[in-house]
């Protein structure tokens, strides 16, 4: 989104107009061309929340709000932790007559999630919890392409997975030739995306966390995510 000039050819290309932008928070790398697309197409709607400082921000969304982009049906989840405003959107599959689509900016990415400038770890997880809980057959599109490197981190933090072995080595030959990991579904994502198995108990031993005796299952799950991302923040600054 950051790259306005991109997205014209793209769209004259199609002979579309641009009617709406969903941003996904301020960060500019998300939000940065938001000004020069309003610019040459004034009618278009830019979405978010408004706890983010997002350029030329039209229509404020809370959680859960739903919105429509022609015959396409969105959803938007406020999901704050990377920064405070966080939101992603989930596309309705049968207003598209494809699968249902998850745009999640950079909450989560492929074996990965983003880092948690703006929140603490119990607010990521709430984050997180919405994902896991859309379907298994939601496609993934996140905001960065940074598959290898997440899940050579995941190999670190939860070394005997097969389903994540099997996924790097296609992962590996498609940056070799190339060519974008994603979208990945939701249901691969919880088998090896370590972000979303707070919960599994490989990852604790693998961690050496231990849920004290009188813990929130919760609060034992927010300290497994401040240290998965504490040991990625160390791996690789991502
Ligand atoms: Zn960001």
């Amino acid at each position: 989104m950051a790259a306005p000039q991109n997205i014209r050819n793209c769209l004259d290309g199609e002979g579309a107009v641009l009617e709406a932008i969903l941003c996904t928070h301020k960060h500019w790398d998300h939000s940065g061309g938001n000004k020069a697309l309003k610019k040459l197409y004034r009618s278009c709607r830019v979405y978010g929340n408004a706890c983010d400082d997002i350029p030329e921000l039209t229509h404020p969304l809370s959680d859960r709000e739903q919105l429509a982009v022609g015959r396409l049906q969105f959803q938007a989840f406020f999901t704050p932790g990377h920064t405070v405003g966080h939101m992603i959107y989930v596309l309705d599959g049968k207003s598209g007559d494809g699968p249902d689509c998850l745009f999640s900016g950079d909450l989560l990415f492929l074996a990965g999630c983003g880092r948690m400038f703006e929140g603490s770890a119990d607010t990521m997880l709430a984050s997180l919890d919405k994902v896991a809980s859309l379907s298994d057959n939601t496609l993934l599109w996140p905001g960065h392409e940074y598959a290898a490197d997440n899940l050579m981190f995941a190999a670190v933090v939860e070394p005997d997975n097969g389903v994540r072995d099997k996924k790097y080595q296609w992962v590996f030959q498609q940056r070799q030739d190339k060519k974008c990991t994603c979208p990945s579904t939701l249901g691969e994502e919880k088998e090896y995306n370590p972000f979303l198995r707070t919960h599994c108990r490989d990852l604790h031993l693998a961690l050496d966390l231990q849920r004290g005796a009188e813990e929130e299952w919760s609060h034992f799950r927010s300290r497994v995510l401040e240290e998965v991302r504490r040991r990625k923040d160390l791996f690789k600054g991502r």
